[in-house]
């Protein structure tokens, strides 16, 4: 079993994290490998399905080349600060520079207790672990930025959640693994040096941009809320709710991570919530922005010794997310009902939409992709009128809407290439997630991921995939990962 590990975390000072090897499972069995992921990471996907290759996936086997270590890492869980967080059920094998040059982490989520375990068991269960496998790839298909799944096993043994599960080990692809609560890991310590270099070791890997400029710090943390600010845009244009965004969930590469209990918006309600255990709507869906902005001041507090001038610096930096959110936000809006040019009353023309969109609990992902249609022909427009209850409303707006489009070429091409007809419907993921937990059946989940890898190719075979849920089939909420 090869992989071309280049590790460079590990060089980092020892308190960093904890070495340590992954515990052994009692009989590791492949669920599956990501065979075009492997090949970019320039792994060969025939070795990691071999035996050797699952027992590597399993944690039974460390290859030659990984230093299995779990990192250090504090964060602010639903606004509680908790000091000492870390990989309490994951290693970091190593890094690998893909066939893109691109230096990746791969962890193995599930594997065993390490010394940030607190009171977990540090396994993960087989449902979470297909959520994220389902979830990840299909934000990455969508052109997300994303952690991806490289493979997901089954270890023969049960964990025990609010009842008995099987056990599995997932696979995860990251830029890296830095959080903002890794930041206030060292900054909740005093730890100066600590907090250097991990930004050292951050605008290294992440930002060298920010290392030319005049003061890199500040060029680091610019970076990391611009990044966010497009990321948090992005969730939103396709209607994703997060569920946990903690401090230590929040990536400072500006990749979305942590896949717990997240899932796609169906009826537009910027009030929408899933995780069973927000119950303040802390993580909404129109509450991300707000909540990433927070998030980024904790980090903006860890980096304060290192920024000149730094009480301002801190409020210029985070003074900058909101314009850059809306810019990315609204101009998106405006990309998904075809608007390419910039006109007056664009935004008006956006936001009545959703106006309408939320009165009568139009499900987003359907509305603007039936809109495309529209957009192509008038006689596109009978579909997603029957998304709306108050059709008067909706064929005002759309006499304005064709209106302003006849100043536009071509849009509905360039709207189907943003609005999305796959996404990975709630009750489609339960429905795949139960078949294999219950009756390991992974026939619906094999199928479910090969939708979602061409989010934007309609398929009249596939219609079933596009639709909401019926009433019987709504799900309510998503369990946490643990
Ligand atoms: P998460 O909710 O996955 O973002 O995890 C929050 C914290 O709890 C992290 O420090 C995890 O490593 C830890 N954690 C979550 N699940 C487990 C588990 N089953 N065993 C040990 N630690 C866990
Ligand atoms: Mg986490």
């Amino acid at each position: 079993m090869h992989i071309p590990f280049d590790n460079s975390y590990v060089r980092l000072p020892d308190h960093f994290y904890a070495r340590l090897d992954p515990t052994p499972v009692a009989a590791p069995k492949l669920v599956r490998v990501n065979t075009a992921l492997a090949e970019q990471l320039g792994i060969d996907p025939d070795e990691l399905t071999s035996p050797d290759g699952v027992a590597v996936l399993a944690g039974n086997r460390v290859p030659p080349g990984a230093e299995p270590m779990a990192l250090a890492y504090a964060g602010h869980q639903f606004g509680h600060f908790v000091p000492r967080l870390g990989d309490g059920r994951a290693v970091l094998l190593g890094e690998v520079v893909g066939r893109d040059g691109i230096r990746r982490d791969i962890q193995l989520k599930g594997s065993g207790p390490t010394p940030f375990s607190r009171r977990g068991d540090g396994r993960a269960a087989l449902g979470p672990v297909l959520r994220e496998y389902l979830v990840s790839e299909a934000m990455a298909a969508l052109g997300i930025p994303t952690t991806r799944t490289l493979a997901a096993v089954t270890t023969g043994q049960t964990v025990w959640r609010e009842t008995m599960l099987p056990g599995a080990v997932l696979t995860r692809v990251a830029a890296s693994h830095i959080r903002v609560g890794t930041f206030q890991y060292f900054a909740a310590r005093d730890d100066a040096d600590g907090v250097r270099q991990l930004a050292d070791y951050a605008i290294a890997r992440h930002y060298p941009n920010a290392a030319a400029a005049e003061q890199p710090y500040r060029a680091f943390l610019d970076a990391v809320i611009a990044r966010q600010a497009d990321l948090i845009a992005r969730w939103l244009l396709i209607g994703f709710i997060h569920g946990v965004m903690n401090t230590d969930n929040c990536s400072v590469s500006g990749e979305t991570i942590d896949y717990g209990p997240c899932a796609f918006m169906d009826a537009y309600d910027p009030t929408t919530v899933f995780s069973s255990i927000d119950h303040q709507g802390r993580y909404a869906y129109g509450n991300q922005p707000r909540v990433a902005l927070w998030n980024l001041a904790r980090l903006a507090e860890c980096l304060l010794p290192l920024l000149e001038d730094n009480e301002k610096a801190v409020q210029d930096a985070l003074g900058a997310f909101a314009p850059r959110f809306q810019a990315e936000y609204f101009g998106g809006l405006r990309r998904k009902i075809g608007l390419l040019t910039d006109r007056e009353g664009d935004d008006n023309l956006t936001q009545d939409l959703l106006k309408l969109m939320a009165e009568d609990g139009a499900d987003f992902t359907l509305t603007f992709r039936r809109l495309c249609d529209a957009a192509e022909a008038p006689v596109g427009n009978a579909a997603v009128r029957t998304l709306f209850k108050d059709t008067a409303a909706f064929d005002a707006w759309t006499g304005r809407w064709y209106a302003r489009l006849t100043l536009e070429v071509a849009p509905a091409a360039a709207m189907r290439a943003v609005n999305p007809a796959f996404i990975p419907r709630n009750h489609l993921v339960e429905a795949a997630l139960a078949a294999a937990v219950e009756r390991a059946d992974f026939q619906p989940f094999e199928d479910l991921l090969g939708v979602l890898s061409r989010p934007y190719h309609e398929n009249t075979a596939l219609e079933r995939y596009t639709m909401p849920p019926r009433d019987e089939e709504r799900v309510l909420h998503t369990f946490c990962g643990t």
